[in-house]
């Protein structure tokens, strides 16, 4: 039986009082910045309305937020290690290339750039590392807290990877709602998070690293991004830390037409030299809707300038690398310690290669044979693009004798905590209903090949969708933002 956190604090309350509280956490939002472009295009660019949300935070083991973060310098240090080992970032998606054009396009400009030198060899990476909360092998609930709550990840993003602006602004308005609830929290049960800043100081320290005072940051961007104010929360940090940093924002549009290449590979956007390139852009083939794109992109990573992230960084961030990762002994490759391998290792969920050939023979019959235990997975970001249930089956049947399946991995489906919540969202119906987590932590790693220069957790997102909503994305319309509220783990009895 799922239960909402005020439950499991023994609070009931009216519908009336319901109804109060989210008109007054909708104004909390706005206050402290949750907020998103609506839906539909606005009239103006200006216009912003709450984001997606859910009223009460939902419950964390504490121990288990614990982990996460203490896992992700070494998560950090293990995606750099990886996204610099050339022979097995082709090993693991040579298969992958030959099918799957968008990432063929990505190996080329790495292999272009590559091949002539980069001249910029620190590279600097925003991830946000994100899981979810397995409760398939716990036995029981103690007080409505699972008996055993796993880690497990989902994915690894090191692109682009959104809303450490928004959940800046989350904790103060759950905060709020469960005063107002009637159940005011100790500051330890919804901790402070600052993401945003954390990410703004992977910038700068990229910006002092370039080492020009009069060099730019430049944010690029889409047009009609409805997720703009997280980028604005950025570029505030940003600036709260050093007022000298000059931010810009282009679309690939606008660096074709103002960026140009100089001899010695600086860039510049009209006369601005560009100092670092944050990309909120590029992770997926509509971002590239002409070869203009493709230029541009390739015209950036061709650069002094440090990028965030490096093109082989976003290649060392895809599905098949991390199915790759979970093959015995592959994280040893990268990290020495061994209770650190182990700890990496426990959170990862089964994967599967389908590459052409008997192992992936066998995986894909698996997969035909029991299909609701799995997802299948494109080498793609941004939400809506994972085969669930029976879709995989009639799916796989179709491309199992083909090279095609090759740019697919097959992953253990995560039968997630499952809590009740009532999810915001403008115009939609706000009932209470079951919901499940996905648990993010962001962290920055800016390194040359050998050498560190930054390697920091710096802060966690949480995300909530209705329990039968495979996909999880927020701006796609099904998820909402959340934060934890730390419960200790309950203590099992023999
Ligand atoms: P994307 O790059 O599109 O975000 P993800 O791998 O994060 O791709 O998958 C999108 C969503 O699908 C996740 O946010 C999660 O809700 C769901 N999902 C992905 N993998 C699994 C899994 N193994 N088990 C259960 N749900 C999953
Ligand atoms: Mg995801």
């Amino acid at each position: 039986m799922s239960a909402s956190a005020l439950e499991v604090f023994g609070v009931t309350l009216s519908e009336e009082r319901i109804a109060d509280l989210i008109q007054k956490s909708k104004q909390w939002a706005l206050l402290h910045g949750v907020a998103m472009r609506p839906q539909q295009n606005s009239v103006s660019a200006s216009c912003v309305e709450y984001a997606p949300m859910t009223l009460f935070p939902s419950l964390i083991p504490v121990g288990v937020l614990a982990e996460a973060k203490a896992l992700q310098q070494h998560f950090n240090l293990l995606m750099h290690r990886v996204a610099n080992d050339h022979v097995f970032l082709e090993q693991s998606l040579q298969n992958v290339i030959k099918v799957d054009s968008f990432m063929q396009r990505l190996w080329e400009i790495y292999t272009t750039v590559r091949q002539e030198g980069n001249p910029q060899p620190a590279s600097l990476t925003l991830i946000r590392n994100d899981f979810m909360l397995d409760v398939k092998g716990s036995c029981c609930e103690i007080k409505g807290i699972p008996a055993s709550v796993k880690l497990k990840q989902i994915e690894i993003n090191t692109i682009s990877a959104s809303f450490a602006g928004l959940s800046t602004g989350m904790w103060n308005v759950h905060r709020y709602v469960m005063m107002q609830a009637g159940k005011e929290t100790h500051p330890t049960q919804i901790p402070e998070n600052f993401p945003a800043q954390g990410l703004a100081a992977g910038l700068l320290k990229s910006w002092q690293h370039y080492n020009r005072e009069s060099a730019i940051v430049l944010f690029v961007i889409q047009s009609n991004e409805r997720n703009a104010v997280d980028q604005w929360w950025i570029e505030k940090e940003l600036l709260n830390l050093n007022r000298d940093v000059k931010i810009k924002y282009a679309t690939f549009q606008n660096a074709h037409e103002n960026c140009k290449l100089m001899d010695d590979r600086r860039l510049f956007l009209n006369d601005e030299e560009v100092a670092v390139i944050y990309y909120r852009d590029g992770y997926m083939p509509a971002h590239y809707p002409s070869e203009k794109e493709w230029n541009v992109r390739l015209m950036m990573e061709r650069s002094l300038a440090v990028k965030c992230p490096s093109v082989h960084m976003q290649l060392a961030g895809s599905k098949k690398i991390q199915q790759e990762l979970a093959r015995p002994g592959v994280v040893e490759r990268f990290l020495r310690d061994p209770d650190i391998c182990r700890r990496i290792r426990d959170t990862f969920a089964g994967q599967y290669s389908l590459d052409l050939g008997s192992e992936g023979d066998k995986n894909v019959a698996m997969a035909i044979d029991d299909p609701k235990h799995f997802v299948l997975k494109p080498q793609r970001e941004g939400g809506g693009n994972n085969i669930y249930g029976e879709d995989i089956r009639e799916f796989l049947s179709g491309i199992r004798l083909s090279e095609e399946r090759n740019a697919y991995v097959l992953m253990e489906r995560v039968f997630p905590w499952q809590q009740r919540n009532y999810l915001l969202k403008e115009g939609k119906p706000t009932n209470l209903r079951d919901v499940v987590s996905e648990l993010g932590i962001y962290g920055v790693y800016l390194g040359c090949d050998k050498k560190v220069l930054m390697n920091e957790e710096v802060g966690h997102l949480l995300r909530t969708k209705s329990h039968d909503d495979n996909e999880g994305g927020i701006v796609a319309g099904f998820a909402t933002i959340d934060t934890p509220l730390l419960v200790q783990e309950p203590v099992k009895s023999q």
